[in-house]
Parts: structure tokens; sequence; C-alpha cells
């Protein structure tokens, strides 16, 4: 793991290259030289030279980390702004409230963090995460118990770990350094009106009309502040159109609880999974093991049956799963946090990569272009991939046209970035289609054969592990969708056993440890 030791009595916090929000207001009045690049002028701006190239990433979450360390490899420095105070530990933060909530890291995220971080799993497993596989699950589809295939590896860890890894890895990068408690209000375009050339900064909680806005200027700026960026409203503050939107909402609710494991509990399983069965039944729920030899548990609800906050509900909403073995599982656990409750979970894509008017140097990634219903555990992966993308978008960019030229890149980037989150898109989305409470798409009717050849492929990949390592590959980003159809799939799929496997595929000792009776043979 990363050393955190810094000296706390200077007045620099090495660890983070940065300053506080204190000491920014401090630099401004005194007319300290410490912010060169921070000017308090509000005129629209000639486009910078290229010159001591500077990129800006707004949000320092895992969107905006991955950025900011692939941006290193192109800029001569990457500074993040971020409105909150970024703990020093693997700690909760306001800007990522979702952390509370069950996190899985899955295999193509996985990979390309250890691609980007060589060592990262390593160090997340150090500190407590948990590597899994298929055989490490007990899972309930739709379609009844899987078999316990091999699997993808996934980690399991908390949102707060994982972030914090990998904030730990970018920013020890010399050449990325962060802005804490400053928030973004806006962008600065340059004289040409085509051009965005930095971003307007303001101290996090100080009056929103006395407080001073300082611009930031940078060759290329990146917005990943998440599913509630401002990214329209400051386009159409500059000058361009605002982006359509598709909003797909299945009212999905998640409750969770950290929970320690009853003294003496073995399992020769780590990770309980109870999938929902549309339209009938739309609650789900989930117990992964996170450092700490915890389980956070994770409720789920959809049309608005939102799993209860309090510990009586809670363990209600848990009984009356398709099964009862989570709650048998955890009716003994010790609570080891509150319950939080979590209803942000609308499907959302803003499609920037259709604006006939793009502005030059400026990409949205993440979140902010893109979010999804969260039950499949994909955002930090699509982040990843976008990162990846972005990668290969400068180097293409700065090989055929020369580091000096941005033009056109943004433009491009932008495009790629809806490219990215297209094969997640599709899964989250068609998933919320079945159930008719979901608002923004209706099932039409290649939507219900989609779903009917999906069913078969779900039911087969319970039993057959061809079709099981097919399904989940898409699941984890290897693959896309249209893998699914690939003859040896589709084959299997069609003609392959309907018997659904009903009793929880654990022996009769294990089964007693959870209240399980199984069917006799
Ligand atoms: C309940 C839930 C469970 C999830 N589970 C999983 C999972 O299991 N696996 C998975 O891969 N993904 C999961 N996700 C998705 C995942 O959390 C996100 O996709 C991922 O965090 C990427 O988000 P982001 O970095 O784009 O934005 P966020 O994580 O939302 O971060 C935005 C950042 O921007 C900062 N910010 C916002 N506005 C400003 C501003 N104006 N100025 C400066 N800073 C600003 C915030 O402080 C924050 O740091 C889940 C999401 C939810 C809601």
């Amino acid at each position: 793991m990363a050393n955190l030791e810094w000296d706390k009595s200077s007045r620099w916090d090495p660890y983070f290259n940065m300053p506080t929000a204190r000491e920014i207001e401090l630099d401004l009045a005194l007319g300290s030289d410490s912010w060169l690049s921070l000017l308090a002028s509000d005129q629209p701006v000639p486009v910078p030279p290229p010159s001591g190239r500077h990129a800006i990433v707004i949000g320092g979450s895992m969107a905006g980390l991955l950025a900011a360390r692939v941006l290193a490899d192109h800029f001569d420095r990457v500074t993040i702004v971020d409105r909150d105070r970024l703990p020093v530990e693997a700690k909760f933060r306001d800007g990522v409230p979702q952390s509370r909530h069950l996190h899985a890291l899955l295999k193509r995220g996985l990979s390309v963090l250890e691609e980007l971080f060589a060592g990262l799993e390593s160090e997340l497993l150090a500190a407590g995460a948990v590597r899994l596989t298929g055989r490490d699950f007990l899972r309930m589809s739709a379609a009844g118990w899987a078999r316990r295939f091999e699997g993808p590896p996934l980690i399991a860890a908390t949102r707060e770990l994982i972030e914090w890894s990998v904030r730990s890895r970018t920013l020890q990068h010399p050449k990325v350094s962060v802005l804490q408690e400053q928030e973004i209000v806006g962008l600065l375009v340059a004289s040409d009106s085509a051009t965005v050339a930095g971003v307007q900064v303001r101290a996090r909680g100080s009056d929103r009309h006395q407080a001073l806005t300082v611009p930031l200027y940078g060759e290329l700026v990146v917005d990943a502040s998440g599913r509630n960026s401002k990214a329209p409203e400051w386009l159409e503050a500059i000058g361009f159109a605002k982006p359509q939107e598709t909003l797909i909402n299945s009212f999905l609710g998640y409750s969770s609880c950290v929970f320690a494991p009853r003294p003496g509990f073995q399992a020769d399983w780590k990770v309980l999974m109870l999938g929902d069965k549309p339209p009938a039944m739309p609650r789900a729920g989930a117990l992964f093991p996170i450092e700490g030899d915890r389980w956070m548990v994770t409720l789920a609800g959809y049309g608005r049956d939102y799993p209860p906050t309090n510990m009586a509900g809670f363990m209600e909403f848990a009984r009356s799963l398709r099964s009862d073995i989570l709650y048998q599982t955890i009716k003994d656990a010790k609570p080891l946090s509150r319950i939080n409750g979590f209803r942000s979970t609308l499907n959302q894509r803003r499609h920037f990569e259709s604006l006939t008017r793009w502005p030059e140097r400026f990409v949205v990634v993440g979140d902010a272009a893109c979010a999804f219903n969260p039950v499949y555990g994909q955002g930090m992966s699509v982040a990843a991939m976008t990162a990846v993308a972005l990668n290969h978008g400068l180097e293409e960019h700065f090989q055929r046209f020369g580091v000096a030229d941005m033009t056109g890149f943004a433009r491009r980037m932008q495009r790629t970035v809806a490219k990215a989150s297209q094969g997640a898109w599709v899964i989250a989305t068609g998933a919320d289609a079945r159930y008719p409470t979901t608002e923004g798409r209706q099932p039409r009717f290649v939507d219900r054969a989609m779903h009917a050849y999906l069913d078969r492929v779900i039911e087969v990949s319970m039993q057959d592990a061809t079709v099981n390592e097919a399904f989940l590959r898409v699941v984890h980003l290897l693959d896309a969708p249209p893998a699914l159809f690939r003859p040896a799939v589709a084959l299997r799929a069609l003609v392959g056993g309907r018997q659904p496997i009903v009793d929880p595929p654990i022996g009769q000792r294990q089964a007693a440890l959870v209240g399980q009776v199984l069917t006799p043979v």
C-alpha cells in the first residue's frame, strides 16, 4: 500500500501536492505567485498557446482519477478539481453517496486498473478486498439456481477502498495534482467562441453571490463530475446547445447494511445473490464479502418497491426474497452500520456526441455522460474502458497532428465515450424494460423477442458451462451483447435443458447452517 505518511506540520501536503481551499483564498488575497494559473478575470481569453500543456479534470472520483492517470502520459501537468475534501484513508465522502452500497469491480474494470496501476489488485487484496470467481457464488436468477462454474474473477470491497487505492496511485504520479474543496461553476470560452479554455473555480461552501470565481486555464477540460454534472448548463452558458437526454427509470431503490458474520460462521461460498423475477417479483438481494471480514448486504426493489431502512423492515424484506437463505444468513449476524437507502438509480444518457456544434478541448466522461441502473455493477468498468479509449484517442491524435493541435479531438473523443458505454447501456436498460412500471422505455416487439431469447440464454446458462461463460463475459463487459448470438451459444440456448435447479448448490451440512432443507433426491 502507498505510504500515507507526510509532514502534517507543513503548509503543503505532499501526498496530494495541493493547497487547501483556505490556502487558495489566502494566496489570492495576498497575491502569492503559487497560483499563476488562477487569474482573476472573467473576460474571454485568446486561445491559449499550446505550451506548458495542462489538462483539467472536473471530479476526482473513479472516472476522473482514471482519466487523470492517462492524461498524465500526454500532458505536462494534470489538475483534478473536486468539491470534496478527499480523505487520506478509505473513508466515506459526501460527493460519492453511492459508496455506502455494494460495489463490485468486474473483470473488465479490474484488468484495466491493473494495466494502469501495476500491482493494484495485490494492493487491494492486501487491504482485505476479496477476489471472487463463479465458484464462490450462490446465485439465483429468474431461472432458478446456477451451478457454480468458474467464471471471470472480480473484486469485492467497499467502494471507499477501491476508490482510495486508485486515488493513492493516481496522485503518486508526479504530473498529477488535486485542488480540493473547490467547485467548478462554469467553463471558460476562448475568444473564438468555439474553444473551451478552462474552468471557473469557486471555493466550496462560499457565498454563491459574493464568492470570488477564479479561472483555471488548460488545454483540455475533462468533465467527470458524475450524474449531477452541470455540463449541459455550462455548455449553454458559453453559447452551445444542451444535449438531448435519454432517461429510463425503473424506480429501483437500494438499502444497504454492513454486517459481521455470526461467530464461527463458515461456508464454502462467499457471495449470495438472489435475483428478481420480472414482472411479478421486483425484489432482489445480495451479500458480498468486503474488507475487514465483513459483509455488505444490499437489498433492492424495482417499481418503487423500496427496501426499508429500519432493521425490522430490512429483515422482513430479506425474508420476502425468492429464497430465505439471505435472511437466514444475516438474521444472527451483527449489524455494523446503519441502514442506508439510495434511489438515484435512473439510467441517464446525455447525447453530447450528437450535438451539431461541439466545443474544442472539452470532453465529458463517466456518469456525467452516461449513468446506469447500478445492479449490473458496470459504472467503474465503463469509466476504466473510457480511460483506455481516451489514452488511445490522444495517442492517435498527437501522432497524426502533433501535440500542439487539439483541433477535432474533443468531438471525436465524445463519440468514442458514447461507444464505450453502449454495451452496458443495452444490458441495464434492456433489463429495466421488463417492468411495466419503468418510465422512458416500454418494451417494443424487438425487445420482447430479445427478452424471450435472453430468458433462454439465462435459463440454459444456469447449467451449461459454455453458455454460462458467454453470458458472464457479456456481464463483465469483456464481450459486447451480440456475442450471445454466436452460433455456439445460440444453438445451446435454443436446445438446452429447461429443468430449473430448485435448491441452492450446496451440501446438506452447508444448507443446514443457513436454514435450508434440500429436496431429497
Ligand atoms: C448504488 C450504486 C451502486 C453502484 N455499484 C457499482 C458496482 O458495483 N460496480 C461498479 O462498477 N459501479 C457501480 N456503481 C457506479 C459507480 O459508482 C459510478 O459509475 C462510478 O463512481 C463512476 O462515477 P463518476 O466518477 O463518473 O462519478 P461520481 O462517482 O459520481 O463522482 C463525481 C465526482 O465529482 C465531484 N464533483 C461533482 N460536481 C463537482 C463540481 N461542480 N466541481 C468539482 N467536483 C465536482 C464529486 O465530489 C465526485 O467526487 C454504482 C452506483 C450506484 C449509484
